[in-house]
């Protein structure tokens, strides 16, 4: 399989985690990923934890993305990181709003993530490739369909060169809003976003946090199986592998592992991947 593969971190929080994620990593490289990338708390929480991460990726020779949120950032604060990770040989950003946490007023000079490519199109035009998110299946706070997609073409011509997705079990959502973004002329590439399934709680947990739709029958499947997580593993190795399968079919110009800093789950599904 030739398709390009990147797989997602989130920075580790003890030595102890910090230690299986390298252990982690090492098995994700036998796949030649193009790039991994380290998730960034919202305001800033985790940016020490995300550049260490990065870094260590870097150090490891692999390409890593930084991933960057600017709500409740000042221009001069985001102006100071960018540098920071320009000298650490940073070239690929994931550019994103983020979400602060509950009680957080939505101070700062940024609203959206369009702002925030904006302003590193500005700061240093040709320092990075930048990534957005993009939500085949609306992202929860959208006004309506139709101003979501307005507002990621409004993310592209504000210089993005490419997009990941939020994950979705549904490939047809996908293909659609790859089609209606050609169709007003955001045509850049948008990397399918690949959540495997491991577990039937931590998946309904983070589907209802971020919007994105567990179909019926997969709900009621892997409740049915209760805490038989043999059962969940091979059930979501099925359904994960054939939605990748239809992606890669319809023409998805790359995979990106949620790899959960897991390293079986996103290999189980490439190893079916390349049985022909
Ligand atoms: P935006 O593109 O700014 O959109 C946010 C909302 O505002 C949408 O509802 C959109 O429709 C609306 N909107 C945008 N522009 C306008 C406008 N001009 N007028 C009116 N409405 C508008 N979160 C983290 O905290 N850390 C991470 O590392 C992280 N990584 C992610 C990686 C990927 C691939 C994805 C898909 C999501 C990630 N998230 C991360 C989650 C993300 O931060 C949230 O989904 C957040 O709520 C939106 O961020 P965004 O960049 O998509 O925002």
């Amino acid at each position: 399989m030739n398709l390009p593969i990147s797989f997602e971190f989130f920075p580790p929080k003890t030595p102890e985690g910090a230690e299986k994620l390298r252990g982690h990593r090492q098995q994700l490289y036998a796949r030649s990923p193009a790039f991994c990338s380290v998730t960034y708390g919202a305001g800033g929480s985790t940016q020490e934890g995300t550049f260490a991460t990065v870094r260590e990726i870097l150090a490891e020779g692999v390409d890593a993305a930084s991933h960057f949120s600017c709500i409740g950032a000042t221009r001069e604060r985001v102006r100071e990181q960018l540098a920071q990770l320009k000298a650490m040989g940073v070239k690929r950003l994931v550019a994103l709003r983020g979400d602060l946490p509950s009680g957080y007023g939505l101070g700062g000079e940024f609203h959206y993530a369009s702002d925030l490519v904006a302003f590193i199109r500005a700061e240093c035009p040709s320092d990075f490739h930048i990534e957005v998110a993009a939500y085949p299946e609306v992202h929860p706070q959208a006004r309506s369909p139709e101003a979501d997609l307005k507002a990621y073409v409004t993310k592209v011509r504000a210089g993005a060169d490419s997009a990941i997705t939020q994950y979705f079990y549904s490939a047809d959502a996908y293909f659609r809003f790859v089609e209606d973004a050609r169709s007003l002329g955001a045509d850049v590439p948008v990397v399918p976003g690949v959540m495997p399934i491991i577990s039937s709680t931590q998946l309904m947990r983070f589907s209802d946090a971020c919007g994105a739709e567990i179909p019926r029958w997969i709900r009621l499947r892997l409740q049915a199986f209760g805490d038989d997580t043999a059962s969940i593993k091979a059930f979501g190795l099925d359904v994960v592998t054939s939605l990748c399968e239809q992606l890669i079919r319809g023409g998805a110009p790359g995979l990106h592992f949620y790899t959960m800093n897991q390293s079986a789950a996103s290999l189980d599904i490439l190893s079916r991947l390349n049985t022909p």
